[in-house]
Order: structure tokens, then sequence, then C-alpha cells
């Protein structure tokens, strides 16, 4: 992807999550691949709601910081990823208010509720608490990394797409889902046959 479009698209996106409060201040980090061997991912320690395209800093795929700025303390998890996921071409990280409520209470989210959690999100794992930044985060991230979403207990979600796009629908997506699950309580899931159905249908 061109560098100027990536920026400028990485911003917009960085925007769209602040403004649909799906995450506060400077929590979270998003980023994109360039191209076999780059990414660009936020900075470090900044609102997500005020970045711009030349405040995003670029990587190589073995964490070289090859732009000015320094990026995100979380971007080890990120380029773990992209390295284990050929397709993956975003990764969104953030503290969604309902993900991270059941993140804390060490509550799994549920995604067999409505279609759209299945056919969006499908089984989404969640990764054992680790400090920000650690290898250990990184490894569990790793271990869990071949799904559409994750929750991190005591933190936060993970999504990740084919595009931008696509990884910020699955994060939105993640939060409704939590939303749902916490207002509705002990529902019931979609019957097993419903969701084998919704599953061809990815
Ligand atoms: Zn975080």
């Amino acid at each position: 992807m061109n560098e100027r479009y990536a920026r400028e698209r990485l911003a917009a996106t960085c925007r769209l999550l602040y403004d649909r409060k799906l995450t506060v201040s400077a929590g979270g980090n998003m980023s994109v691949r360039l191209n076999d061997g780059e990414i660009l991912i936020t900075p470090s320690g900044r609102n997500k709601g005020m970045l711009t395209p030349d405040d995003m800093v670029k990587l190589s795929l073995d964490g070289n910081v090859l732009s000015e700025g320094r990026p995100s303390i979380e971007h080890r998890f990120h380029l773990a990823l992209y390295r284990m996921n050929e397709d993956t071409g975003a990764v969104v990280h953030c503290h969604p208010l309902h993900c991270t409520a059941l993140a804390v209470s060490g509550r799994p989210i549920r995604c067999g509720i409505t279609p759209e959690g299945v056919l969006l999100l499908g089984e989404v794992p969640t990764v054992p608490y680790f400090t920000p930044g650690s290898e250990e985060l990184v490894d569990a991230v790793a271990a869990a990394g071949r799904s559409k979403a994750i929750l991190m207990a005591k933190h936060g979600a993970l999504t990740q797409g084919k595009t931008l796009e696509e990884a910020f629908d699955r994060m939105e997506e993640l939060e409704f889902q939590a939303a749902l699950q916490l207002l509705t309580g002990d529902v019931e899931d979609l019957p097993a046959d419903e969701v084998r159905k919704l599953e061809a249908m990815r």
C-alpha cells in the first residue's frame, strides 16, 4: 500500500475509533501493513483522537524503527501477528468499555448470540494477563494469533483483518457483542445447527 495513503487511512481510522468511544485517551494502538517487510503503527502515548498522518511510525517486520517517532509499546505483538499471518493487513488493539468490563471480571466473550457475532468474529479466545509491552504478552497473543478477535484479561481487546476496515469492523462488532452480553445476561446462544449454517457462509 502507498505509504502516504496508508498514513492518512490510519489517522482517519484512529479518529473513528476514538469518536466511536472504542478507546479513550492514549489507550490502544493500531497498525497497517505497507508491504512484505514494513508496517506503520501509531506512536507511543498519544491521544488516538488527535493523531495526524505524519505521526505514524514506520517499522520493519523485525522491529527496526524506519521513521521519526517512537512506536507504540505494544508494537511487538503487532509484528508477531504480521509475521505469522500472511494475509493480515491490519491490527487494532484498544480498550473498549464493555469488552474491558468482561476482561477485568474474568468473563469470556460470547459471539454466538446473534448472526453477526458468528459471521464477523467466530470463537474469541481470552489470553491471560501479562504486563503491557512484555515478551510474555507477545507470546500469549501469538498463541491465540489465528483468531480474528482476542480478549486480553484485565486489559482490553485485539482484532486483525485483511484491511484496516475489516480489523476496525471486527473491533466495533466485538464491542457491540460485549455490550449485548452485559445487557442481556444469561441469554441463550443461537442453536448449534444455526451456528454451523452461519459458519458455512463466512
Ligand atoms: Zn492496551
